[in-house]
């Protein structure tokens, strides 16, 4: 995922319980994940069978899933899985899943953030279990557009986020990283309507209104997604292309064009892309995240066609997934960073192959500076790459840190070891837990194993247990950074070939801006890139610059994405007359906010 903002949890004693080294995932025990009142320990979910009608009048998901289950604990009756605001309507269970006979469910109390444990009983040579089953209209993990809130403004639009916790929301299962299961999916919508899965489908397919996709590989559910909308399709390269709404194809396929170079360059890295295709879908503004790695299918906001492939560094990013996160994968949230600090990592590499150093470092130095920040304001438990967020909802804490602070841990290894070395092992890595869930005690496991001094070189378990950044952490430079450094200290900076990052480098450093002046010569109010508006608009509200204050409304209703909201009503709510603003503003803005954007700014804002 490509926010900068989540964090989850578990607690040290799941980390010691499950160190397990070089097996088979079928074999590996699944580690305890207090985000999850399933349990897998018991009778662990391998396979799911998805048939559901899409119902946009009800904004409903109606149907059935079939789980295909084994015993771990052969005397075990039960299976508990994860649900959230699910009406449940009757569960069957089957040895051959063909014949179902049907079977007590009961639900159990509905537990803050973590959603309501259904329990089924099952008999001792049950196969299969079907769960008869409809969405909330408030389902977390949906977003149920209207056709007004699109683009095209023609049809209606759904999608899914289930990262992280939300898949539970519209699939009763057993919602735990640690769990990977193979799925099909059987899908129906309105006629003229495409259905797309993070899974094999058929690109240049014509709506049916019927659809089918399967998974083939195993993936943890948080991978699992459906988008459903007035959707075209373009192709880029042999293996990649564009899915978005009619309007806007043809720019986001011009602004992705450089994805199959990206899919070499990052083969070359660290082995064989493992997923077939790999195309991207482009959202519409109310997604709440910048992308998320669904496989397959990268889902992505709208916001990062800037029109000059400034932003792009988000598909590199979703596309580093690939090998870290859907390939090898946090086992709990709490192991969160293994996804994210690998990814951004790797990210940076293919930047570099594709852009150039150049690039590569302003990126680096930016995540650097943003992280910095962000540690000066959070608590030394937030401050944690292996954190315990015990009690809290994985979506609340969501930070730099498991990005940040994580590919510097990598950048340091590499530091130490050399390219050459690290690039080796971590090809490796990917090699030998590819398809598996893994946590932090045996990536460190590994680790130790492969590079036998690794602790004498790195205090890698103050990195990873520790707050802050340990002394000697890599400090990227850009030289291009130093130029506008000097061109501002000037005060007529050159910004004729200026990149995003050059820019937001210079908004970032000025100490007390001109902003009438800066807005007269750089026109920033008008800025057609998010990125550096969204900059402009939290120094306007600093700055309390009044003349960018309808285009902070419309901005603020207008994009969902998260990343942007956040900052701009924390800094809102300020100050008294700020905060009146901000609440007006939410009034207008909260109903095309998805839910995960909501409960954020419910936070913030207040309801
Ligand atoms: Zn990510």
């Amino acid at each position: 995922m490509t926010s900068r903002r989540i964090i989850l949890v578990l607690p040290l004693v799941a980390l010691l319980s499950s160190c397990t080294r070089f097996t088979s995932s079928h074999s590996m025990p699944i580690a305890k994940d207090i985000q999850s009142l399933s349990n897998p320990q018991q009778i662990v979910v391998r396979h799911l069978e998805l048939d559901l009608a899409v119902l946009f009048e009800q904004k409903s998901l109606k149907g059935s899933a079939v789980l295909g289950i084994e015993h771990v604990d052969s005397q075990a009756r039960e299976l508990i899985l994860d649900t959230r605001e699910l009406q449940i309507d009757e569960t069957e269970t089957s040895t051959d899943g063909e014949t179902f006979h049907e079977a007590k469910f009961q639900l159990g109390n509905p537990q803050k953030s973590l959603g309501t444990p259904l329990t089924i009983q099952i008999p001792g040579d049950a196969k299969f279990v079907r769960v008869k089953y409809s969405t909330s209209p408030s389902a977390s993990g949906l977003q149920w557009l209207t056709p007004e809130q699109t683009m095209g403004k023609n049809a209606p639009f759904l999608f899914t986020q289930s990262e992280a916790i939300h898949a539970r929301s519209w699939i009763p299962l057993q919602d735990s990283p640690g769990v990977r299961i193979t799925y099909t999916a059987h899908i129906t919508t309105p006629k003229d309507l495409l259905a797309v899965m993070g899974a094999d489908h058929d690109a240049f397919a014509a709506p049916t209104g019927d659809y089918r996709f399967h998974m083939n590989e195993r993936i943890p559910s948080y991978l699992v997604a459906l988008a459903v909308g007035d959707i075209g399709f373009q192709a880029a390269g042999a293996r990649t292309g564009v899915y978005a709404e009619k309007p806007l194809l043809a720019k986001a396929a011009k602004e992705f064009e450089d994805t199959e170079k990206m899919l070499r360059e990052a083969e070359q890295l660290y082995g064989p892309y493992r997923w077939g295709r790999y195309d991207i879908l482009v959202l519409p503004p109310s997604f709440p995240y910048g992308g998320m790695e669904n496989p397959r299918l990268t889902f992505a906001t709208p916001t990062v066609i800037a029109g000059d492939k400034s932003l792009v560094s988000l598909v590199a990013h979703e596309m580093a997934h690939s090998w870290s996160g859907n390939l090898v994968t946090n086992a709990t949230w709490s192991d969160f960073w293994l996804n994210e600090g690998f990814t951004v990592y790797l990210e940076r590499r293919i930047i570099e192959q594709v852009y150039g150093r150049e690039r590569e470092e302003m990126e680096a130095a930016l995540g650097r500076q943003e992280l910095e920040q962000e540690l000066a304001g959070l608590a030394p438990g937030d401050q944690i790459l292996h954190i315990n967020l015990t009690g809290r909802d994985p979506d609340d804490g969501m930070t730099n840190v498991p990005y940040e602070k994580g590919a510097l841990l990598l950048r340091a290894i590499e530091g130490q070891y050399g390219r050459e070395k690290f690039d080796a092992f971590l090809k490796g890595y990917f090699e030998h837990f590819s398809f598996q869930s893994i946590t932090t005690a045996q990536f460190l496991d590994y680790i130790r194993h492969n590079l036998p001094d690794i602790d004498s070189k790195i205090p890698i378990n103050q990195w990873i247990f520790k707050p802050g950044l340990p002394a000697g952490a890599p400090k990227p430079v850009s030289d291009l950074f130093a130029k506008v450094e000097q061109g501002a200290a000037s005060g007529n900076p050159d910004t004729t070939h200026w990149s995003t990052q050059e820019w937001l480098h210079f908004l970032r450093g000025l100490k007390s801006p001109k902003m009438g002046e800066l807005d007269e010569a750089y026109h920033l109010t008008q800025s057609g890139n998010d990125e550096i508006l969204q900059q402009w608009l939290l120094m306007s509200v600093r700055n309390r610059y009044e003349a960018a204050y309808p285009k902070l409304e419309e901005f603020l209703v207008s994009v969902g994405r998260r990343k942007y909201l956040k900052p701009l009503y924390e800094e809102l709510v300020k100050t008294p007359e700020g905060k009146e603003r901000a609440r007006g503003i939410y009034e207008k803005a909260r109903a095309g906010y998805h839910p995960i954007a909501q409960t954020t700014i419910d936070g913030i804002v207040g309801k």
